[in-house]
């Protein structure tokens, strides 16, 4: 349900509609109280986006909906009558022994699990910094452990934190949406009264009513909850009035890391097993991950994190497929040049409502999620994947999230928020 403009005067004010504000929204939908989302892009969905290339449906933020045997939006997906394919994903192998032999390729296997588990010995001893203190200073591995970085936290693992790093859950059971997770967010939120095209730039909380300014006028709420990307609040995207510190320090220590996907046809498909994956180089994190044949596509699905995804962005589109291209040459020989040709690459960093891909927490702040979710006079709700201690970085998380800051709202308006209904109950 879009709204053309947003009304003058609300019960509660959601700011963005990505996982978390759709999430939210739909929380608070037959609570009685009157609801609004506001949202700066064209379309619902934030960093969770579906579009449709070569009759295929491509997402160019979220993918996989990890634990998925937890995940309430696999439960969701099922619901609405979205197709969920349960390939193992491909991350763990390399298809061909080209680059890594199958040896090499156990070996990396051990080493990045002694890596995991240091890690979990020195947060379970309380021990914080950077989680790159803990490679193994002899091992062969560690640029191919940041490569892996790169994905995860779209940084390497000089800019994480030990204990940030292990609070992450993650029940090993990874699935896939046909029709796209972006799609699924987006039809999610599609009951929601969400206003489009309508940036918040300022909100103003010196009065007994809170007052946002908007591209469309003025709103007044009771109760706002913020769901913008950690960069965005760091960098007052949105202006308090009088300021919050202490939730701009906290966003400041959850930086968005940068990861991107090149999306690529591939002629001759069949020379590759269905959902298979390569890695371009071990000798380096600035190398890509390549998903070959998703969902037995004729596609290759490539993916860069951290300082690579910074380079090539700054270079322009192009340059992720030049990459890719002599990377893949490299690999499978110069003929494979002319079977591949790309569709189109995430822009995550050069997003002005995003900055970014997904929040990591910079060494000696693992505690800044919980921070950055403090409530401010019971009437301003901060929710995203950043303020999920266990599922940030993802979807699901956000969207737990979402209906969190949806229930601390309701109880703030004097409502129960365990006897209102939603989709946590259903
Ligand atoms: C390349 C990539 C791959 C990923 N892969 C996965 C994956 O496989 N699985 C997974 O679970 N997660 C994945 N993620 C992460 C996942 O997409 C995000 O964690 C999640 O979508 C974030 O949701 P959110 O609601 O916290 O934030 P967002 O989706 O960013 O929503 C915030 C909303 O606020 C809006 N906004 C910004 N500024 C303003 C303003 N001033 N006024 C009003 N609105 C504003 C934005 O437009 C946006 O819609 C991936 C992300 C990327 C980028």
């Amino acid at each position: 349900m879009s709204l053309a403009a947003p009304p003058s005067s609300v019960d509660v004010a959601v700011i963005g509609a990505g996982a978390a504000g759709v999430a939210a929204a739909r929380r608070l939908t037959g609570t009685g109280l009157s609801v609004v989302v506001l949202e700066a892009r064209d379309r619902i969905g934030g960093r969770a986006h579906t579009i449709v290339r070569e009759d295929h449906a491509l997402d160019l933020g979220c993918g996989w909906l990890h634990s998925a045997d937890e995940n309430p939006l696999a439960k969701l997906a099922g619901a609405a009558g979205f197709t969920i394919d349960r390939t193992p994903p491909p991350w763990e192998s390399q298809v061909f022994d080209h680059e890594m032999s199958a040896a090499e390729q156990a070996e990396f296997g051990a080493a990045f699990a002694a890596f995991e588990g240091r890690v979990a010995e020195a947060a379970a001893r309380g021990e914080e910094g950077p989680a790159s203190i803990l490679f193994d200073p002899d091992c062969r591995w560690n640029p191919r452990i940041d490569a892996i970085s790169g994905a995860l936290n779209g940084a390497r693992f000089a800019e994480v934190s030990i204990r940030d790093y292990d609070a992450y859950r993650d029940t090993e059971v990874n699935w896939r949406i046909v029709e796209g997770y972006g799609r699924l967010v987006e039809r999610l939120g599609t009951g929601a009264p969400v206003v489009l095209d309508c940036p918040v730039s300022r909100v103003d909380r010196t009065g007994p009513v809170l007052r946002l300014d908007t591209a469309r006028g003025r709103v007044e709420a009771r109760a706002v909850i913020l769901t913008l990307p950690t960069d965005l609040i760091a960098a007052e995207a949105v202006r308090f009035d009088p300021p919050l510190p202490d939730l701009m320090e906290a966003a400041a220590h959850l930086p968005l890391g940068l990861a991107s996907k090149l999306h690529m046809t591939v002629a001759g498909a069949d020379d590759f097993p269905k959902d298979s994956q390569l890695w371009g180089r071990a000798d380096t994190p600035d190398t890509a991950g390549y998903h070959l044949r998703p969902f037995g596509r004729p596609m290759i699905e490539a993916w860069f994190g951290g300082d690579i995804a910074r380079q090539l962005e700054a270079d322009g589109e192009p340059a992720f497929f030049a990459f890719a291209s002599d990377e893949l040459a490299n690999l499978l020989g110069s003929n494979i040049r002319k079977r591949i040709a790309p569709v189109t690459a995430s822009m995550w960093g050069a997003d002005p409502w995003s900055r970014g891909a997904y929040s990591h927490a910079l060494p000696g702040c693992a505690g800044d999620r919980v921070r950055l979710k403090a409530p401010v006079e019971n009437r301003i709700f901060i929710a995203g994947e950043a303020s999920s201690e266990h599922f940030y970085g993802t979807a699901h998380g956000a969207w737990l999230e979402g209906e969190r800051a949806a229930r601390e709202a309701l109880a703030a308006l004097g409502l129960d928020a365990g006897s209102t209904p939603g989709d946590d109950e259903a």
